[in-house]
């Protein structure tokens, strides 16, 4: 990673933070449309009503062409799924994927649930590590000296999971722009990997799936599915990193009662 990193003041932090809660409460919206028999655009829909009521802009909408604000991914597609009309079924695992803009900043934001009553164990398994995931990386960057001791937290869960860190997609930085450098690996990489400065905002993703982490494209041109077409699980939190701690940028507590099991406390930036 050769690029230049945007360290944010502590004032764009705050704004991010501004960003990053309505992100949240898009993701909460579209969780509650998932019912089964609601479409995949109904999520977007709810989600997208959030974004505009707020007086926010999607960063998703237009996104090399994205033509949604929310990615919604079911069951073997893993992310960048478009919404539209498919169906949603009892057992389904959805991963819905959104951001906004405010005053230029970004925030970015993804989880992951089952409509209904989950088919298998299996299912609500892998969404519950993939969320373990994203904590234990949040955690780790608490203390980080590299961007590389998150992607080892990350792949850390993952294997006592027995999941795999689906390959060749990332985490990132995050501010002006939705995706800036750093990459943030969800596995270990080879190479020396950037050190965690203040100033830095962090998009961390874990995408889990539970067979082989391959993955393929499909004729859209965006839906990323398991090769093996086995389950995926995908969460995102944008992270703040100042002086005196981290701060959730995409959680209202900025990760309080998440990350106080993990003895850290956040610090509002
Ligand atoms: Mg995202
Ligand atoms: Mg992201």
């Amino acid at each position: 990673m050769s690029g230049r990193i945007q360290l944010k003041s502590r004032e764009e932090m705050r704004v991010m933070a501004r960003a990053g809660v309505i992100v949240q409460r898009a993701l909460a919206a579209a969780k509650e449309a998932a019912v089964p028999g609601a479409t995949t655009g109904d999520l977007d829909a709810a989600a997208s009503r959030v974004i505009a009521e707020a007086g926010a802009t999607s960063n998703f909408l237009g996104y090399h062409g994205f033509p949604a604000t929310a990615c919604v991914s079911v069951n073997e597609e893993v992310v960048h799924g478009i919404p539209g009309d498919r169906v949603l079924a009892e057992g389904d695992l959805v991963s819905v994927d959104c951001g906004a803009i405010v005053e230029g900043w970004h925030g970015d934001s993804a989880i992951s649930f089952i409509v209904g009553e989950p088919l298998a164990k299996a299912d609500l398994a892998l969404v519950k590590a993939t969320e373990r995931a994203l904590w234990a990386g949040i955690a780790a960057l608490a203390t980080a000296d590299r961007i590389s001791d998150v992607s080892a937290a990350i792949e850390d869960v993952a294997d006592e999971a027995r999941l795999h860190p689906l390959e060749g997609y990332v985490g990132h930085g995050i501010g002006t722009e939705m995706h800036m450098e750093p990459d943030v690996p969800n596995y270990r990489v080879r190479g020396r990997s950037p050190r965690v400065k203040p100033g830095m905002c962090l998009a961390i993703e874990p995408m889990l799936v539970i067979g082989t982490p391959d993955s393929a494209v499909l004729n859209d041109e965006w839906t990323v599915v398991s090769l093996d077409g086995s389950r995926a699980a995908h969460w995102e939190h944008s992270i703040a990193v100042h002086e005196d701690g981290i701060w959730v940028l995409t959680a209202a507590d900025g990760g309080a009662s998440r990350l106080a099991p993990l003895g850290v406390t956040p610090v509002a930036p």
